[in-house]
């Protein structure tokens, strides 16, 4: 009886969590901590919370480490080589080679509710709910609402159908978007091309499809700190503020060092006379006011899913100054954010995680075993948690693969042009070696690819 008891009450001390992972691409801690006055909910959440370095795998690609983080495998096994496969075609979901965490949920009937993560397009059938990262490509900004949507655009980018009436409805329109905080970025930089559409829809459907499933994981994907960062981060750093204040034409000249070397890059959304001390005002503010931003959305996730629900707070990699080109670029940086906050948390700062390790302890927590052939390992040394014996693999067989359906459309069209606005891809789909830091070797250019289209910047 008494080990019975003992025996009940240890299998009792870990029973599977509720575990919401929210990924903000590109997010920094520096940039938390420099502006942390002005982010009051990431104050809450690191409170108490387990704050971890996380070291990230080579080349540091967004979809290859998203894919990584929800997987456990890395590249060469889940299959997503980057945004595109340098023959012009995008990776998608149906190039996924292994199961993901909301798969494996669903195999056992345990829900999901997953917004917007990357390469989930075709949207999978999975117990819970999906939109994928295509629906809000698959509606155009400049719809008439009168005219629904043609259904081939709206074809599987979510699971089931119904979410994508659900999204529809919530996705902000132009005049909503012009009137937020971040409404200046909006005007300046086009809506269907700034990144608060895409991240208050993702929010948005994550907040109104939670309370309505009972799901045991969330996942919910947010772009917007990485494309702002991406142009704007040098402004937001003290060191090159002062550079250029002192420098009235130090901007100028670098703008114009970067484009004669790549003369077929996108010109600067704030143009080719560099800025000077006044641009260089509102420059700085837009780095800052996207993190105000997330930090917003943050306070919302946490009083959606509520403090019995374990909260991973994580990103793909951070943000740096760009090293060959420190004035025009901020570069990615391999230290990214994972923290969590929540009951199975052991609060610690300054651990060591790898992105590798992600998938095995989220597996862990829900109660169900990771694979022997993933690289990482289960963290109990960041989280209470009892480690289950191994299953051999989560790669799937050939059959396995639920290759969906559709081929590209709009949305891929929509998502190609605006990779290549980034500088993350050229006309001919190939990935921008000026821009993929991690990629590049001394002496790399993209060389002359020609002609841009108009209005590509
Ligand atoms: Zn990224």
């Amino acid at each position: 009886m008494v080990t019975l008891l003992a025996f009940l009450a240890c299998d009792a001390s870990a029973p599977p969590a509720r575990v919401v992972v929210l990924g903000m691409d590109g997010l920094e801690y520096t940039a938390l901590d420099r502006y942390a006055e002005d982010l009051p909910n990431f104050a809450r959440f690191f409170d108490g919370a387990l704050r971890a370095d996380m070291e990230v795998t080579r080349p540091i690609m967004s979809p290859i480490l998203w894919t990584t983080m929800a997987s456990g495998y890395g590249v060469e096994e889940h299959g997503v080589g980057g945004w595109t496969n340098g023959q012009g075609r995008s990776f998608t979901g149906a190039d996924v080679r292994v199961a993901r965490v909301w798969d494996v949920l669903s195999a056992e009937g345990r829900g999901s509710v997953v917004s917007g993560w990357l390469m989930t397009w075709p949207a999978p059938a999975i117990e819970g709910a999906l939109l994928s990262d295509r629906f809000v490509w698959s509606v155009p900004m400049s719809r008439d609402p009168s005219q629904p949507v043609h259904s081939e655009d709206r074809a599987v980018t979510t699971f089931p159908d119904s979410v994508a009436s659900i999204a529809a409805e919530l996705l902000p329109t132009d005049a909503e978007l012009r009137a937020m905080p971040l409404g200046y970025q909006v005007e300046k930089y086009g809506a269907p091309s700034h990144p608060l559409r895409r991240d208050e829809l993702h929010t948005r459907v994550f907040e109104a499809l939670w309370p309505a499933n009972n799901a045991d994981f969330g996942a919910l994907y947010l772009n917007g700190a990485d494309q702002v960062s991406h142009i704007y981060w040098p402004f937001a750093d003290p060191g090159i503020q002062a550079t250029i204040r002192a420098d009235p034409t130090a901007h100028k000249h670098a703008v114009d060092e970067v484009l004669a070397k790549f003369p077929s890059r996108p010109m600067p959304v704030y143009g080719e006379q560099g800025l000077d001390a006044t641009g260089l005002a509102e420059a700085a503010r837009w780095v800052p006011d996207y993190y105000r931003y997330l930090d917003g959305v943050l306070g919302r996730v946490m009083d959606t899913v509520g403090p019995e629900v374990t909260l991973v707070v994580c990103s793909d990699h951070g943000f740096q100054v760009s090293q060959s080109k420190p004035l025009v670029d901020g570069q990615h940086h391999e230290i990214a954010v994972f923290a969590a906050r929540g009951p199975r948390v052991k609060p610690q700062v300054g651990a060591a995680m790898h992105v590798y390790d992600v998938a095995p302890t989220l597996y862990a927590l829900l109660g169900l075993p990771a694979a022997a052939d993933m690289p990482g390992r289960v963290r109990d040394d960041l989280f209470e948690l009892d480690v289950a014996e191994p299953v051999p693999s989560r790669v799937l067989e050939r059959a396995q693969i639920d290759v969906g359906a559709g081929e590209g459309g709009a949305g891929d069209e929509a998502l190609r042009e605006q990779l290549e606005a980034l500088g993350y891809i050229d006309e001919e789909g190939r990935p921008n070696t000026a821009i993929g830091e991690s990629r590049k070797r001394p002496g790399d250019g993209p060389g002359g690819r020609g002609p841009r289209k108009p209005g590509a910047r």
